[in-house]
């Protein structure tokens, strides 16, 4: 399983290598070249697959469940974040 992406800015196309966590999808990436907050495209379940060259490694490790994992990590995420993170607040349906 590769767990180093190129992630591409859509706004400056500045590329970075990042480590993508096998146990979390990244929901959140500020641009390191011109400080732009990426999210996931609506229907992409983190940063990774909707702006890098690789997909996340729940998607990797099986693609016809990778939504419903990655739905489930995001539904823990929420809850161990919700009480310090307001961003949070918009994953909840
Ligand atoms: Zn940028």
């Amino acid at each position: 399983m590769n767990l180093t992406a190129r992630l591409r800015c859509p706004v400056c196309r500045a590329e970075t290598d990042e480590v993508m966590p096998v146990d979390a999808c990244v929901q959140v990436h500020d641009c390191a070249s011109c400080g732009t907050r990426l999210r996931p495209k609506p229907g992409d379940c983190c940063v990774f697959c909707s702006y890098a060259d690789t997909p996340c490694p729940p998607k990797q490790a099986d693609g016809r469940t990778a939504t419903a994992d990655c739905a489930k990590l995001q539904l823990q995420m929420t809850q161990i974040l919700a009480a310090d993170c307001p961003e949070q607040d918009r994953l909840k349906p």
